[in-house]
């Protein structure tokens, strides 16, 4: 039990956080869902980021409470996106500004040439087209890096909540699976070379699990049944993969965009580091990690690779607390007074990664709050 003095300044800089997170999550949320629905909605929603960033703040529980954010992302983006699957729903109303689908981004610029369809053509983003999509992609990179991958994508949060259903995994993955962990980044120059010999979004009319009820099928029969084939593997891939390892096979080993942000995500001050004096070489963290990201070999300290998409599973997972968020490696100079815990790697970028989820998954996620209200009380 702490002393009462220590809970209260514990509590405080839980609430400082939050409202950290709470006033631009607010701010930018009401801008962009406030054009077409309730500002309402976008309180609600970031009242849940603040509510999240609070919780991380007082039980010092990275990974389970984002989880819980990047999960509820992901189904309010499928609740919306989807919507016109249920009957009498609004159908999505926010899409309509949308840029684009960052998983395809890199081939979609060889689609732009060629005036392809998909969103780079859409609504006022026309105006800047590769532009916008170039300086969106640069903030987020300078902004958070791979941890893109574990605080706002929508295909993520369902790849990481399905991996956290089962107590334990029914098929465990050896290490010979590490031998597969550059697939993406094959996948990546593959479709980066189909879409310029195509000049077509590769990835979406191939793999988009997403796209499965859409309109973009092939109109021959034959290559329709093999754009499906590929789609339910990939589908697989997102859903069954995770319930069966506990993994997040679809973001592991299918998703380009990891690829393309392992690479970038370089660029990226945060890290997720171990300390090689305090590892005792357990390998839980490796059992831990989700993404396949931390080796720990056999009387070896761990090592993390450029995959870790600073989720901070394994942070918790180590008996030793020799893993930590850091700044290129190096830890921050402690900071005294009432909110010094504040100003770590950690908070830095926690801080930085849920607002920037919480701003991004404004797109969708107010207006699917509204729906599911619609559905509920039509
Ligand atoms: S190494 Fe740790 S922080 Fe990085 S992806 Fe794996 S569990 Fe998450
Ligand atoms: S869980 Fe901690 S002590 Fe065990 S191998 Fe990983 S970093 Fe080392």
């Amino acid at each position: 039990m702490e002393s009462p003095p220590a809970e209260r300044v514990k509590k405080v800089s839980a609430v400082v956080f939050a409202l950290l997170v709470f006033l631009p999550v607010l701010l930018f949320s009401s801008m962009i869902a406030g054009r077409e629905i309730s500002r309402f909605y976008a309180l609600a929603w970031s009242l849940f980021a603040a509510g999240i960033a609070f919780a991380i703040a007082y039980t010092g529980r990275v990974s389970a409470y984002r989880r819980v954010f990047f999960s509820a992302s992901a189904v309010l983006f499928l609740v919306h996106f989807k919507s016109g699957l249920f009957p009498g729903a609004p159908g999505p109303s926010c899409f309509k500004e949308t840029p684009f689908c960052h998983i395809a981004m890199a081939p979609y610029f060889f689609g732009y040439l060629y005036q392809q369809y998909l969103a780079l053509m859409s609504g006022g983003w026309k105006l800047w087209g590769p532009l916008t999509l170039g300086a969106g992609w640069l903030f987020v990179t300078l902004a958070i890096g791979r941890g893109w991958c574990s605080w706002a994508c929508f295909y993520g949060g369902i790849d990481d909540g399905l991996s956290a259903i089962p107590r334990r995994p029914l098929i465990k993955a050896g290490g010979w699976v590490f031998k597969l962990r550059d697939l993406p980044a094959a996948l990546l120059v593959f479709m980066l070379l189909a879409s310029l010999a195509y000049m077509l979004p590769v990835y979406c009319l191939w793999l988009c699990p997403f796209k499965l009820t859409e309109v973009f099928m092939d109109g021959e029969p034959s290559v329709r049944r093999l754009q499906y084939a590929l789609m339910v593997f990939a589908l697989a891939a997102l859903v069954l993969g995770p319930l069966l390892t506990r993994k997040r096979t679809f973001c592991s080993f299918l998703c380009p965009f990891a690829a393309w942000q392992a690479f970038w995500g370089r660029a990226n001050p945060f890290r997720v580091t171990a300390a090689p004096e305090k590892c005792s070489a357990c390998g839980n963290c490796a059992q831990a990690c989700p993404m396949f990201a931390v080796t720990c070999a056999a009387g070896a300290a761990a090592e993390v690779l450029p995959y870790c998409n600073l989720c901070g599973e394994c942070l918790g997972a180590c008996p030793q607390g020799a893993l930590r968020y850091t700044v290129f490696g190096a830890d921050l100079p402690a900071a005294g007074g009432r909110l010094g815990r504040l100003f770590t790697a950690g908070y830095f970028f926690v801080f930085s990664a849920l607002t920037l989820g919480g701003v991004f998954s404004s797109l969708w996620a107010p207006a699917a709050l509204r729906d599911l209200v619609k559905l509920v009380l039509p």
